[in-house]
């Protein structure tokens, strides 16, 4: 029974299906066509030829007291010899003439013969002494006036026959016909709808937990081919996403772990015995630099949790880049000082663009904190901004330790650091660039670095202008 179920639920049958009936139903017309047409032409024929003799048997028509009849002609009058029978009336309706005897003689159909005399020509089939005949009955003019009946008749035997053939033909062909059809489509629609089976019988091979598979299938660029195409381009995507999940959670732990750990350590430090009171000061205040840390990257890992999963909406408003970008600078200001770093504003032209400004001045923190941590005390970090035609483009520009050329395509991405020891040193956990992006581009902008190895970087951030 399941073998069955298969079978209708397969697209194979289903198009074979209605490809046949199709077939069945154009093959239907053509056959009555092909029929009904030769049948006409065959009895046109007939009919040209009943014309013709009848014309001969007129002119052969002589009167005899006024009444017609035939005379001088000498013809046997067997139809199944393929010859004619006659029949003559007088105006009158008595027959002058009939040698329809051989063909079993047809009864004379009155009505017709009146309305013959008054000058209607009928042609039409009768069926006598067990043949069918085409018989013309047609008014015998002398003058204008009808002067009799004249009926032809000829055997309609040898056009039936050829009909019945034809029919035969017709009724062996059309089963035969949509047979090979029905096996031929079988056949095609197996052949082109064999891959789609292969596809699934891989598909079904590849799980979540092994995303490195791939539909190897040698297609052609067809629909099918496309189909196993686009899969494999999705696997693809689903694999890197995986991928960086499983990544992304093994270094957020990672970096959980080190701060923790570093509590736990000077909390048992200074739990070994009693100490001075100094001593206690500086675990607590270790302890405290540390859950900053954990603080700040929980914070972090939130915002882009909420980011990823687009929660975090943007409040725009029409914001003036020089504020925020002051903003920014005053906030940063301390930790230049501290690191000896001089922190520049250097302004551009007055300029407004549709912005959340806490996420702005966030983003563009992000960058002078990366700036002054990156740049040697007697640095220099000079944040500005100029505009183009429908973008403003503010550049965080700092004189520090620069970035590697193979390390550039890299920094954006979540917990990636150039050199970890110094990152960490610094307070960073590699996500502040990760933020940055998200921010940028939430706003329909991007960022672009460009770094000289011991020189310096430049950051911009190109964000288009409000409208
Ligand atoms: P972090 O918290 O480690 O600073 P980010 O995502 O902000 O993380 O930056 C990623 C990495 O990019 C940093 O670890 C650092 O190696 C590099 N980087 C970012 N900004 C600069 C800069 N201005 N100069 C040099 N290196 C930088």
């Amino acid at each position: 029974m399941s073998s069955g179920v298969l079978i209708l639920r397969s697209i194979r049958l289903r198009i074979t299906l209605w490809y046949v009936l199709l077939l069945a139903v154009v093959l239907a017309a053509f056959c009555a066509g092909i029929y009904f047409a030769l049948r006409q032409s065959l009895i046109d024929d007939l009919d040209n030829l009943l014309e013709s003799r009848a014309g001969l048997l007129l002119g052969a028509i002589s009167y005899e007291s006024g009444r017609p009849t035939i005379t001088g002609i000498d013809f046997t009058g067997d139809p199944a010899e393929g010859e004619n029978f006659a029949r003559v009336f007088d105006s009158s309706g008595e027959v002058t003439f009939d040698n329809s005897a051989g063909v079993g003689g047809p009864p004379v159909d009155q009505p017709v013969i009146e309305r013959t005399l008054k000058g209607e020509t009928t042609t039409r089939r009768v069926e006598a002494g067990g043949q069918t005949l085409r018989v013309t009955t047609l008014p015998i003019l002398r003058g204008s006036a009808p002067a009799g009946a004249l009926e032809v008749g000829i055997s309609q035997e040898d056009v039936d026959e050829t009909l019945r053939t034809l029919l035969l033909i017709l009724a062996i062909a059309y089963p035969l016909t949509l047979a090979i059809a029905t096996f031929g489509g079988l056949l095609v629609a197996g052949r082109a709808l064999t891959p789609i089976d292969r596809l699934t019988g891989l598909a079904q091979r590849i799980s979540a937990d092994d995303l490195s598979q791939r539909l190897d299938l040698d297609l052609p660029d067809d629909e099918l081919g496309r189909l196993a195409r686009t899969f494999n381009d999705m696997i693809a995507r689903l694999e890197s996403a995986f991928r960086r999940q499983r990544q992304f959670t093994a270094d957020a732990s990672h970096e959980l772990r080190t701060p923790l750990t570093a509590i736990k350590g000077h909390s048992e430090v200074a739990l070994q015995r009693s100490r001075s009171p100094e001593s206690y000061r500086q675990a607590l205040v270790a302890i405290n630099e540390e859950a900053d840390r954990v603080i700040r990257l929980t914070t972090s890992l939130l915002s882009l949790a909420r980011a990823d999963a687009g929660q975090i909406p943007l409040s725009l408003e029409d914001v003036d880049v020089a504020e925020a970008v002051r903003a920014a600078a005053e906030h940063s200001h301390p930790s230049a000082e501290r690191k000896q770093v001089r922190l520049r504003v250097d302004p551009g032209p007055e300029t407004r663009v549709t912005a959340d400004e806490d996420l702005l001045i966030q983003l563009m923190l992000n960058l002078l904190d990366n700036a002054i941590k990156y740049t040697p005390s007697g640095g220099e970090v000079t944040v500005g901004w100029a505009t183009e035609s429908d973008a403003v483009s503010l550049k965080v520009r700092d004189t520090g330790i620069g970035i590697d050329r193979e390390d550039i395509p890299h920094i954006f991405d979540r917990f990636y650091r150039v050199d970890k020891a110094r990152s960490r040193a610094a307070g960073g956990a590699g996500l502040g660039l990760s933020i940055s992006l998200w921010i940028a581009e939430a706003h329909g902008g991007s960022i672009v670095v460009e770094s000289q190895p011991g020189k310096g970087s430049t950051f911009t951030v190109r964000l288009p202008l409000a409208r």
